[in-house]
């Protein structure tokens, strides 16, 4: 058992302004204390109340400050939790902090770059490098991946979460067994065997969150998200097996819903927004005082599901992020508070193991048959009828993995049967015999090569084996990475040009979800390879866009093309593909020395294989006894040759990473594709109401209400959303957010009191029509006619700003 308080960090997120200067410092004392101190600006300070604190100070394991990177974090933060799941103890590592204060951003990372990818992509990448170095055990991974809205849990990894509003999708519920276990009844478990697959089952959930997601639920601000890895392993042979859960939570923000000021409510207890932050705000206060009995964790979902991890069996830590803008204080303050009393709460961690009762019996199966056998040999009960032909066929089975295992210590369990016993040795005899007869077919020169030098001979036998295994890995690679480099050329392609050609692949189900009535669905999760699984994964995706694309009109192809020309994504998604087109041939580069490194150890090796047999053939020749001293010839070819084994393993590792790297961009950027879809949707839908209210009996002065207002006006230029909302301050992303919906297709901000520029007549085109011109078909507007309509407007704001300049 281990007994730990809950780990408290704070990561303040950078500011574009200078404006943090002043507000904060971080410290750390003698006794390696970090202390993160506040201070509130005199014109906040001198408010309204006169004896006002001027600062606060606030002690965490570690405060890591703006500049502290990705890595930095997933090293202090999230590896030694990831560490003690993989030893067997449950963990939860959650972000709690104001909207737009950097949650999402630390647990499942950046939407830009490969180096931005946040906690659960690096735990992903970590854990199953340990697993595969770790060969004494045998390991499961599956995955799991709720999302709380709304004091409702909804599977993010349910085929119909990306068709359906947040409304209409099956509830997760909770179901409490007499133990007191919680169980989630609809949640899916998928299987995960490889970082790849389990990465892909991260970016599903993502992109089915946001596509479930609409301006009324604002469910990426308003809900909790929980990636759960879920880790069971045991050691081959035995029936213990231990479960242990990772959890790594992205929670809602927890700004108030009041936020008169400082002078007002600065520090008084404002009710959350979100009111199962409330309840664990009561959780945290009831585990945080000695003498309390009930902990209200019934409250809310989200406390029930989490209610190991607020203490209980479970290492928790918590990320407590920070916007240190001036506007921000309160809840940076809040934020703080709350993660001193989640320090006072201290967890038991235990083993989580439990005996497999399939593999007990199994186990308990065998001792019988082996103490009924030694019974019968105790008691000089032989038997004597000849053993069967099924009996024999099981024997030779038992010889043949017995004689394949390379384990020294494996055992031939024939039980103590003496008719077994005599047939093994017969059997062994014959084996024998067969190679002996082999041997003698071989040449005789190389049977005395083989006798002299026995230990060289099995070297290379190794090395021939351990080629043959690299050669083979290289190919699956070469072929992956061939795939991979067709599905994104198409998907690139496919978004590039105005008509798809590529028809969506026929299987569009990903992952089949569990049946609903039984909370875990080991049978359903895919146990695909590795390749079925990011193909599935990724034609879901594409079929998704497919579909939609496939609906478009030409009309609106076209306006699809003008608004991602002008969509600040679009510079992401270039950047992106750019260094996709870098990486695909860096890719190509290290295949290519990878097969010149194979050519020349298989040189390096006929050199050796040469220079041996001239050695032995001098011998015989002239009749002399070989050498002792090493042959320095030798000695040189087999430097060689591990320089180059050297080369080839780390040209291999890289292009292993690279493929990681890839595999992820794709991600991001198919990702960032159906965003953009769902955006331009949005815009077409608002744009087509705006047409119909400027109808032909509207003026211009009309048709110009939808542009952007003075704050949107920002979005226009190409900045991503993110630099947006560092300027906007962290308490205004949902805004921003909304915003950014907004682009318009215009690069251009509206020019006041320009209409009468407009030209006029039927012949000009389109573009060049005044939008009073542009034919409404009865009531319904064709897609043309909005393509018209907003070609018109885009035009007129091209022409207003060339006047202005
Ligand atoms: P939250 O999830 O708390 O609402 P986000 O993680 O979405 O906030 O962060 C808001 C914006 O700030 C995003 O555009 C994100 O990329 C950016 N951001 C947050 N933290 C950092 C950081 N440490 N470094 C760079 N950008 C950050
Ligand atoms: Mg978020």
């Amino acid at each position: 058992m281990v007994k730990q308080t809950i780990q408290i960090f704070a990561r303040v997120k950078p500011s574009v302004r200078k404006q943090q200067q002043g507000i904060y410092s971080i410290d750390e004392d003698e006794k390696l204390t970090h202390s993160l101190e506040i201070v509130l600006p005199r014109d906040l300070a001198d408010g309204f109340v006169n004896n006002k604190r001027e600062s606060y100070k606030f002690k965490f394991q570690r405060i890591f400050d703006q500049e502290a990177k990705q890595e930095i974090i997933f090293e202090n933060i999230a590896k030694p939790v990831a560490e003690s799941t993989l030893a067997g103890y449950n963990g939860t590592i959650f972000a709690y902090g104001q909207t737009g204060s950097g949650k999402t951003f630390t647990i499942t990372g950046g939407a830009e770059r490969y180096s931005d990818r946040g906690i659960i992509p690096r735990t992903l990448s970590y854990i199953f490098e340990q697993l595969q170095k770790d060969s004494s055990n045998i390991y499961t991974t599956h995955i799991s991946y709720l999302e709380i809205y709304n004091e409702c849990g909804y599977d993010l990894l349910d085929p119909r979460h990306e068709a359906s509003k947040l409304e209409d999708l099956p509830k997760v519920t909770i179901l409490e067994d007499p133990d007191q276990n919680i169980h989630l009844k609809n949640l899916s478990l998928h299987q995960a065997t490889t970082e790849e697959e389990a990465l892909n089952l991260l970016f599903l959930g993502d992109t089915n969150r946001m596509i479930a997601e609409t301006p009324m639920n604002q469910a990426s601000t308003r809900s909790h998200c929980i990636f759960t890895v879920h880790l069971s392993s045991k050691e081959p042979g035995s029936a213990t097996v231990r479960h242990a859960k990772l959890h790594l939570v992205d929670l809602a923000g927890s700004e108030r819903v009041s936020k008169t000021g400082v002078g007002g409510l600065l520090l008084t207890e404002a009710k959350y927004i979100n009111l199962s932050l409330h309840y664990l705000e009561q959780v945290i206060i009831a585990l945080s005082e000695k003498h309390r009995t009930h902990i209200p964790y019934r409250n809310s979902m989200m406390t029930s599901v989490l209610r190991d991890s607020l203490g209980g069996n479970c290492m928790t830590t918590m990320i407590a992020t920070l916007s240190l803008e001036k506007r921000n204080i309160d809840e940076s303050i809040s934020t703080c508070r709350f993660a001193q009393r989640v320090a006072l709460i201290k967890n038991e961690a235990i083993l989580n193991e439990e005996i497999d009762p399939r593999l007990m019996i199994v186990r308990l199966q065998k001792e019988i048959a082996d103490l009924k056998a030694e019974l019968a040999m105790a008691t000089g009960e032989q038997r004597t009828e000849a053993l069967t032909e099924a009996e024999l066929l099981q024997l030779e089975k038992l010889i043949a993995s017995y004689l394949e295992d390379q384990d020294p210590e494996s055992r031939l369990e024939v039980g103590a049967d003496m008719r077994k016993i005599h047939h093994c040795f017969h059997h062994f005899k014959k084996l024998l015999n067969d190679k002996k007869a082999l041997e003698n077919t071989v040449s005789s020169e190389v049977t005395q090569q083989a006798c002299q030098e026995p230990l060289k001979d099995e070297e290379y036998t190794k090395l021939l084996g351990l080629l043959k295994q690299r050669d083979n890995e290289i190919n699956i690679l070469v072929n992956m990475l061939k795939k991979e480099k067709k599905k994104t050329q198409d998907a690139l392609q496919y978004s590039s040009t105005e008509k798809s050609e590529a028809g969506p692949p026929q299987n569009s189900t990903c992952i089949a979800g569990s049946p609903a009535d039984q909370r875990t669905s080991f049978s359903s999760a895919p146990s695909q390879t590795q390749d079925l699984s990011t193909y599935k994964h990724r034609s879901t995706l594409l079929h998704k866009k497919a579909g939609m694309r496939e609906e478009m009109s030409l009309g609106r192809q076209e306006a699809f093309e003008i608004f991602k020309r002008d969509h600040a994504d679009s510079v992401t998604l270039e950047d992106n593909k750019q260094t996709l087109k870098q990486r695909f041939s860096e890719a190509k580069a290290l295949g290519e020395s990878i097969n010149e490194a194979r050519s020349k150890i298989g040189q390096l090796k006929d050199a050796i294989n040469q220079r041996h047999l001239q050695q032995v053939a001098l011998g015989i020749s002239e009749n002399m006894v070989p050498p002792s001293m090493p042959d320095p010839q030798e000695e040189r070819l087999r430097a060689q040759l591990e320089e180059e084994k050297g080369r080839y393993k780390t040209t291999f590792m890289r292009l292993k990473a690279l493929k990681v790297e890839i595999e992820h961009l794709q991600l991001l950027m198919d990702k960032a594709k159906v965003k953009l879809q769902k955006e331009f949707e949005a815009w077409w839908a608002e744009e087509a109401t705006c047409l119909q209210v400027n109808s032909p009996t509207s003026n211009l002065q009309d048709a110009e209400k939808p542009f952007p207002r003075q704050d949107e006006t920002k979005l226009l230029s190409k900045k991503s959303s993110r630099d947006l909302e560092v300027e906007n301050g962290a308490g205004r992303l949902d805004v921003c957010d909304r915003n950014a919906r907004r682009i318009l297709p215009s690069p251009c901000p509206p020019c006041p009191n320009q209409h009468s520029q407009e030209p006029s007549g039927s012949r000009a085109p389109v573009q060049d029509r005044p939008i009073s011109s542009i034919p409404l078909t009865g009531d319904r507007q064709t897609d043309s006619d909005i393509l018209a309509f907003i070609k018109a407007r885009q035009s007129i704001l091209q022409k207003k700003c060339l006047g202005s300049n």
